[in-house]
């Protein structure tokens, strides 16, 4: 059974861009229920939260400076106390070595006073004493006042040199007055000579009155000769007087850089030296501000991190809050949608069904979330259907176009509904699922019916009216084959009455009635199919045939003004695919219409053509052309639409349930303007 209806409920196609998701969904008004309320969280601790970290990296940087400070402060301290170490041992060092030295000369000054030396002897012992200390350039034999002097030895690698002239005779004068009264070696107090500075180490001969032996040192070579080279490597070494002026440096390695500096007395005999040194380490400081600046830096950075990490809480808290009004907002939609919508993942379980879905199949959520095929609400015997359907959604080839079936509510009612299936997508645009958008058609299925009902009623009844104008030339298309039937009847009584009558005489004038009878009858027939209220049917209808069986009306529609009729139709023709009466009411509309435009005109105008001939895309065409008065342009405004005549006794339903026919039939129906009258096409698509 097929319905030729004009459906009320159409199913608009689903568009491509229908996707799901909430970028492409209206921002909503406002939030229609409340969001699901999350832990609230205090005031103070919402203000205080973000101070912790910063308070703590504050702590943090104050800890670190202080640490820096501290270790500072011992580094300088142990550096402090090497340096003394360091420049006791070299003290003692130098020490020992100068009072050796003048020990040594005393010796031989004593050896001398004893006269246990020839002059040989006492040249050659100091040779050795000049060889083993370096630092002594000359010895020489002086008498008291430093009038007479006499060069004993003298280092022969500084020839051009004068050391003892170098030196000031107030100088070896006191310290000659010093060793006489402690009857030792004493040095004489540093002076300054052009080769550098120098020191005098004074032993009195005794025995002989007013004779020394008079040693003149160089201090720089002192310093080099007795400090010892590693310590030399890392410090500066001087020696300077009591006064403070610097006599001698030692800076092998470079100057010292004034942190860390130790000044110590060298008490020699005779004399005090004050020996200082000065480390070429430098301050530690520079590792301490890099460390002070880095840790700033840093402290910085983590600042700059935590307000970005704080701005960027601060917009997922916007964004989550807004994400919570909207979801409440979608969820009120989808709670008040009269519509049910079910949503399913790419397995087909359900993941999701608003409160109009349970009401329609009358199962609670928990029955339906969760769940995979076969659903609750499947009618058994549809299942394969169902499942086909399912597989095809899921594989991804469904189109969004809408998809007619019937569901099972929990209480066994089976009802229609309509589909409409949407991609549903994740927020990267990944299809995570499907959305079914699902209509109760109940309603909307029953309005059909009624409406179908309606149509045909009305189909009937304009089926009846055309009939009833029929009718005048139906009594006279009948009258004639009575008449006829009854005349050759007449003649065989005749023929029976004067006796006689054999069957080949009666045959011929039965024969005629019979086919009489049958022509009658053929009309009545058609009359009675036409009229008959009845199923519509399917079938594939030969466009000529069509027209061929309709003549027989179409004529005696003609008949009262006498319209010519001509009926072309081309071979070949696609068949159309419905209900033959209903089209030959179409056909026998239109060319009711045709004649009757045409009952004004000239009697010689009055032709209708009917023709079938091949359309639009291998479908078939059925024209009905008149050459009446045609159409003027505010009756053409309104052609379709019911209840419209221009005639007095019309009742304006024919074109519209002309059209509403075709369109039951998948087909068109439009006129065209002609030079004389009007064309009525037909089109109807291939089967
Ligand atoms: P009715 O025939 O009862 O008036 P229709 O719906 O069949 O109802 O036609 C509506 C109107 O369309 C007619 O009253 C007439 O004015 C106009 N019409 C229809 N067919 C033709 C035609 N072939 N030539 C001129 N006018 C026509």
């Amino acid at each position: 059974m097929v319905d030729f209806h004009i459906p009320v409920y159409r199913a608009s196609p689903g568009r491509d861009d229908s996707r799901v998701s909430l970028a492409t969904l209206p921002p909503p008004a406002g939030p229609a229920t409340a969001a699901p309320p999350a832990r609230p969280e205090s005031r103070v601790w919402r203000r205080v939260r973000w101070w912790i970290p910063g308070v703590i990296v504050v702590l943090l940087l104050g800890a670190t400076s202080f640490l820096l400070t501290l270790s500072d402060l011992h580094e300088r301290a142990e550096a402090g106390n090497q340096l003394v170490a360091d420049s006791l041992w070299v003290r003692q060092s130098l020490t020992f070595q100068l009072e050796r030295e003048a020990e040594a000369l005393q010796l031989i000054a004593s050896d001398l006073a004893a006269g246990n030396l020839t002059r040989g002897a006492l040249e050659a012992q100091l040779q050795v004493f000049l060889r083993r200390g370096r630092e002594s350039l000359v010895v020489a034999l002086m008498g008291q006042g430093t009038q007479s002097s006499e060069i004993l030895a003298r280092d022969a690698s500084i020839s051009g040199m004068d050391p003892l002239g170098a030196a000031p005779s107030a100088t070896i004068e006191a310290a000659m007055a010093k060793a006489l009264r402690s009857g030792e070696a004493v040095f004489g107090p540093p002076f300054a000579a052009p080769w550098g500075a120098g020191l005098v180490l004074v032993a009195p001969v005794k025995g002989e009155a007013q004779a020394f032996l008079v040693a003149v040192y160089w201090l720089e070579r002192a310093l080099d000769g007795m400090v010892p080279w590693s310590f030399a490597q890392s410090h500066e070494v001087t020696l300077s007087d009591v006064t403070g002026t610097v006599h001698a440096r030692r800076a092998s390695a470079g100057r010292g850089r004034g942190v860390y500096t130790h000044q110590t007395p060298l008490e020699i005999p005779g004399t005090t030296l004050v020996l200082g040194t000065d480390s070429l380490r430098g301050p530690p400081d520079w590792i301490t501000n890099v460390i002070r600046g880095g840790t700033v830096a840093l402290a910085f950075l983590l600042f700059w991190s935590l307000w970005a990490l704080w701005r960027d809480v601060q917009r997922r808290v916007a964004a989550e809050h807004r994400l919570r009004e909207e979801v409440a907002f979608r969820r009120a939609m989808g709670d008040s949608a009269v519509i049910g919508l079910r949503a399913r993942d790419l397995d087909g379980r359900v993941t999701f069904v608003n409160p109009a879905f349970c009401h329609m199949v009358g199962l609670p959520e928990e029955a339906l979330v969760g769940h995979g095929p076969p659903m609750p609400y499947w009618i058994p015997e549809r299942a394969d259907e169902y499942q086909r359907r399912v597989d095809h959604v899921l594989s991804g080839q469904a189109s969004t176009a809408p998809f007619e079936t019937e569901f099972r509510r929990a209480g066994g009612e089976r009802f229609p509904v309509v589909i409409y299936d949407a991609p549903l997508r994740d927020a990267d645009g990944r299809q995570t699922g499907w959305m079914s958008s699902i209509l109760d058609a109940t309603e909307e299925k029953n309005a059909e019916e009624r409406e179908r009902l309606q149509q045909e009623r009305l189909q009937t009844a304009a089926r009846l009216t055309t009939m009833g104008e029929m009718a005048s030339s139906l009594a006279h298309e009948l009258n004639q084959p009575l008449g006829a039937i009854a005349s050759y009847l007449a003649g065989s009584i005749n023929l029976i009455e004067r006796g006689g009558a054999s069957a080949e005489d009666l045959g011929p004038a039965l024969a005629k009635a019979s086919q009489q009878a049958q022509r009658a009858g053929q009309v009545i027939r058609r009359v009675h199919e036409f009229v008959r209220k009845r199923e519509p049917q399917r079938v594939a209808l030969d466009a000529g045939r069509l027209l061929e069986e309709c003549r027989a009306l179409v004529e005696l529609q003609a008949r009262r003004t006498g319209a010519h009729i001509s009926v072309e139709v081309e071979p070949g023709l696609a068949p159309i695919v419905g209900d033959a009466v209903m089209l030959e009411q179409v056909i026998l509309n239109l060319t009711r219409n045709a004649i009757e435009a045409m009952a004004e005109v000239d009697p010689g105008r009055r032709v209708l053509a009917i023709a079938a001939r091949r359309g639009e895309a291998g479908g078939t065409r059925i024209s009905v052309r008149d050459r009446g008065t045609g159409i003027p342009d505010a009756v053409a405004e309104q052609l379709f639409s019911p209840f419209f005549t221009t005639k007095a006794e019309g009742m304006g339903m024919g074109l519209s349930i002309c059209r509403s026919i075709v369109e039951a039939h998948g087909g068109k129906l439009a006129f065209e303007r002609c030079d004389l009258g009007t064309a009525f096409h037909m089109q109807f698509p291939p089967p």
